[in-house]
C-alpha cells in the first residue's frame, strides 16, 4: 500500500503528447506541425547564430560565476526588456512609471503578474479569448483567480475574428476584471484585431474599468519588425492604462529551455514601484527564490550591443519571412490540388500557427492516415512546413477535405 493510492492518472498535454508520437513515429513522410517551435528549411531546429556567439564568449568568460542573481533577476536584462516592449523613447519609461522584472520565461511572468493581481488588488475575475493557448486559463485560475471568463475571439464560419462577440463580452464583464490580451501574433488563430479594432477594444475596457494583461510571446516573430509588433501594448500605455505584458524570449531567440521572460509593469505613480517591487520580491521568493542567468546573460548583452542587436533583427526577419512563404506555398498547392473552400486565411494569418479551419475528424485523419502530427483544433506549426514536405501537406488536407 502507499498514501499515494489516491493519486490519479491526468489528463495528458496535447501539444506535448503529439511531440512525443511524433518522435517515436518511424514513418519516412512524418511532419511534425504540432509544438511551436521555429524549424529551418530542413526541418531542423535552429540555434540562432547571435545565441551561439554569446555562448561561445561566455565559456570563456571568467568572470561569469554561478552565484545566484538577485530575486528579481539581472536588471540590465530587464531594463532592456521592457524597453525592446515599450519602446526606446517611451515616455512611461522616462518617467520611471515602467519597469521590469526577470521571470521564468512567458509562463512565469503571467504567473508572477497573476498573482500580485489577485494577492495585491484582490482581482478575482479573468478573461480570455475562445480559443486561447491552452495554459492561460490554468495559469490564472492556480494564480487565485476564482472567477475565468471567456470573451469570444473566433468566427469559425469566416475564419476571421469575431469581434462583434468580443465586444458584447468585454461590455458585460464586471469592473476590475482583468483581461488577456495577445500583444502580437495570437495563438492559435493566428488572426490579429486591427488597429481600429484595438482602439475599440481600449475604449471598452476603459469604459468599463478593465485592466489590460498583455502576453507577448511573439514580438518581432508576427511581422519580422519588434516595432509594429508592439504596437498594441504601445497604443494602450499612451491610452494611459495601467497595465501589465509577460514577455517570453522562447520564440524570438529560440531559448525556449532557458525560460527567459520579463514581466512589465506600467503604473501611474512612479513613487509606488519600490512597494510594488519589494512585493513582487516577495512572490518570487515564495514560488522559486531567484530566476536562472544563462539565457538572461545572452538576451542582456545581445539587446546592449547595436552590432549585436541588429544581426538578432535579421535573424528575426528571416524566420518570420520563412513563415510567409510556407503560408503562401501551402495555401499555392492547395489550390493547384483544387482543394474545395478558400484558403485565403492561411495567409492573412500571421505568427508560428495557422488555424486551418480543419475539424477535429480532418485534423486526426491527417495524424492516422498521413503521420502528420495537428492539434485536434486543426492548429498547425508553420515551421513545420518547408520545401520538401508542403506538398504531401496539401495532397493530406486535400484528402481530409475531399
Ligand atoms: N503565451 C503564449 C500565447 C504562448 O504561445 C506561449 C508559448 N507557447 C507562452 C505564452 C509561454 O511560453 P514560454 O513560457 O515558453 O515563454
Amino acid at each position: 500500500t502507499s498514501r499515494f493510492e489516491v493519486v490519479q492518472q491526468g489528463p495528458p498535454i496535447e501539444v506535448f503528447q503529439l511531440n512525443r508520437m511524433f518522435l517515436e513515429d518511424p514513418h519516412p513522410s512524418k511532419v511534425n506541425l504540432s509544438i511551436g517551435a521555429y524549424r529551418d528549411e530542413n526541418g531542423k531546429p535552429w540555434v540562432l547564430p547571435v545565441v551561439r556567439k554569446m555562448e561561445k564568449q561566455m565559456a570563456n568568460d571568467e568572470t561569469l560565476l554561478h552565484e545566484y542573481l538577485p530575486v528579481l533577476g539581472i536588471e540590465q536584462f530587464s531594463a532592456a526588456s521592457t524597453a525592446m516592449l515599450l519602446g526606446e523613447d517611451s515616455p512611461a519609461i522616462a518617467s520611471g512609471r515602467a519597469f521590469g522584472v526577470q521571470t521564468l520565461s512567458g509562463t512565469g511572468s503571467l504567473r508572477v503578474g497573476a498573482e500580485l493581481l489577485n494577492k495585491h488588488l484582490g482581482y478575482t475575475d479573468f478573461y480570455y479569448s475562445v480559443p486561447t493557448w491552452d495554459n492561460h486559463r490554468l495559469v490564472f485560475v492556480n494564480s487565485g483567480f476564482t472567477n475565468p471568463h471567456t470573451y469570444r475571439y473566433w468566427n469559425a464560419q469566416d475564419r476571421a475574428i469575431d469581434f462583434d462577440g468580443l465586444i458584447e463580452d468585454l461590455r458585460s464583464a464586471p469592473e476590475n476584471s482583468v483581461v488577456l490580451l495577445h500583444a502580437c501574433a495570437h495563438n492559435p488563430t493566428g488572426i490579429d484585431p486591427t488597429q481600429e479594432q484595438w482602439e475599440k477594444i481600449a475604449d471598452v475596457m476603459e469604459e468599463r474599468k478593465l485592466f489590460p494583461f498583455f502576453d507577448s510571446a511573439y514580438q518581432g516573430f508576427a511581422s519580422g519588425d519588434l516595432d509594429q509588433d508592439a504596437w498594441a501594448v504601445r497604443y494602450f500605455v499612451k491610452r494611459g492604462f495601467e497595465l501589465v505584458c509577460a514577455q517570453s524570449y522562447a520564440k524570438n531567440f529560440g531559448l525556449y529551455n532557458e525560460r527567459v521572460g520579463n514581466l512589465v509593469l506600467v503604473i501611474n505613480d512612479a513613487s509606488l514601484v519600490p512597494a510594488m517591487k519589494s512585493q513582487l520580491t516577495w512572490i518570487v521568493r515564495g514560488m522559486y527564490s531567484n530566476p536562472p542567468a544563462h539565457g538572461a546573460r545572452i538576451v542582456a548583452n545581445v539587446l546592449a550591443n547595436k552590432q549585436l542587436f541588429d544581426e538578432w533583427k535579421e535573424h528575426i526577419k528571416l524566420m518570420s519571412a520563412r513563415v510567409i512563404q510556407m503560408r503562401e506555398a501551402l495555401r499555392a498547392e492547395l489550390i493547384k490540388l483544387g482543394t474545395p473552400g478558400n484558403w485565403d486565411h492561411i495567409v492573412k494569418q500571421i505568427g508560428l500557427f495557422s488555424y486551418t479551419g480543419l475539424t477535429q475528424r480532418q485534423a486526426e485523419h491527417l495524424v492516422q492516415e498521413y503521420h502528420i502530427y495537428l492539434l485536434k483544433s486543426g492548429r498547425i506549426n508553420i515551421c513545420g512546413l518547408n520545401p520538401s514536405n508542403v506538398e504531401y501537406m496539401a495532397k493530406a488536407m486535400n484528402d481530409a477535405v475531399v
